[in-house]
Formats: structure tokens, sequence, C-alpha cells
């Protein structure tokens, strides 16, 4: 079996992928549609490694779920590990940018809620952490207004910038070294802004990062 990696646009060997770290309600709208208070600092929770898929992948909606939302969002690959990064040197830190989909299941994720349990399981069934070929930072500009959409069968469900982040990905990356060792082949998903929604079988889902620099393609079995 082969272990999840992630791919530079431009080619090379696999990125043997680490942590999967995610950032909820990083858009005051998105908190705001899910009514969601904005949080104090960044909420961050993980994804196991097998949720990864890559963009042509197909994943299956699972049996314990009725209602699976899509959240589009930038994900950025740590290339230098270490910690407590202040936010001007947490750039350096960063050696690819994709888009991603936070796949989740908002029924689970809904009743972990009210237990106050993880959210493990409804972030982590396999194929929920879809991801695109990644690209150097360099080439995508500036981290801090970049715009990321998602369409569902050719119809836009989600577009905005991430000008619109609570914390910008610099931040993210500064404040996660502040709690954990950060590791070449980690990766960040930065949060979605407004719009998610379920997903059907037979959806064919289209993410794509800046004016379409990247970008990633699944369906959904
Ligand atoms: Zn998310």
């Amino acid at each position: 079996m082969q272990m999840p990696s992630v791919q530079m646009l431009a080619g090379g060997e696999p990125i043997r992928v680490g942590s999967i770290f995610c950032i909820g309600r990083n858009y005051a709208a998105h908190a705001a549609e899910l009514n969601n208070p904005v949080p104090k600092s960044p909420l961050v929770f993980l994804k196991p490694a097998s949720s990864l898929l890559a963009s042509g992948g197909r994943v299956a909606i699972p049996a314990a779920s009725k209602d699976v939302h899509h959240e589009v969002e930038v994900v950025v690959l740590i290339g230098t590990g270490g910690k407590g990064f202040s936010t001007e040197e947490a750039v350096d830190h960063i050696s690819g940018v994709g888009i991603g989909i936070d796949l989740t299941a908002r029924d689970i994720q809904s009743r972990a809620k009210e237990k106050g349990h993880p959210w493990s399981i409804a972030k982590g069934f396999d194929g929920f952490a879809p991801l695109s070929a990644l690209i150097a930072p360099q080439a995508v500009g500036d981290l801090t207004d970049l715009s990321l959409s998602l369409t569902v069968n050719g119809e836009v469900r989600q577009s905005g910038t991430t000008a619109n982040m609570l914390w910008p990905i610099a931040d993210l990356v500064s404040y996660l070294s502040s709690i954990f060792t950060l590791y070449p082949g980690d990766l960040v998903f930065t949060g979605t802004p407004e719009g998610v929604g379920p997903v059907e079988s037979g959806d064919q889902l289209q993410a794509i990062l800046g004016d379409g620099i990247v970008t990633l393609d699944i369906g959904i079995e």
C-alpha cells in the first residue's frame, strides 16, 4: 500500500504527507451561515492522512451520513519544519499552495458538537480531503488576497478570497507552530468561505485556485 502523498504541479517525487491541520470558522460569513460564533483564536482540528484524495479521484458518501458538505479551502504545504515561527518567518516555511475540499459529514459533526465530542469522524472518512497538485508560493503571488471557488456540476457554489480570512495564512502557520512542531510534508487546510452545502451521488466538483492556476476535480460516487 502506498503512503498518502501529494505532488507538485511542476513534477518531482511525491511528497509524503504528515499531519493534516485544518482551521474552522476562519471566514466570518461562513461562521455566521452555520450559526457559529467567531472564535477568539484559530479553531484547529486534524484529518487523518488516509482522507487525502488526488484530483481525478472519486469519493463515496459514507453509509453513516446523509448530509456530506463541500468546503473549498486554500491548502498550504510545509516545506521546512520547526517550531515557534513568527508571522513574518511563516511564509518562508511554506513550499506549496493548492486547493482542497474539506468534505464534512455535517449530520455527524452536528451530533458531535451537541455532545462536545471531537469532529474526527465527521471530517476524516476516506477521500474527505481531496487536494490538487501544489504550486510554489512564488507562483501564486499574494497569499493574503487569493481567490478560491468551487463549482458543483458546473454551477458556482462557493466563491471567496483569502482577504476575508479572520487569520491570514501566515498567522495560521505561525499559530500552529506555537503549539505543534511542524514537519516537512505537513498540510494546512485554511478554512472555507460561505456557501457550503450538500453533495449528492453523481455530482462532479471542481475547486479552483486564483484564476485557475491549479484546479481539483473529483466525483461523488
Ligand atoms: Zn473546513
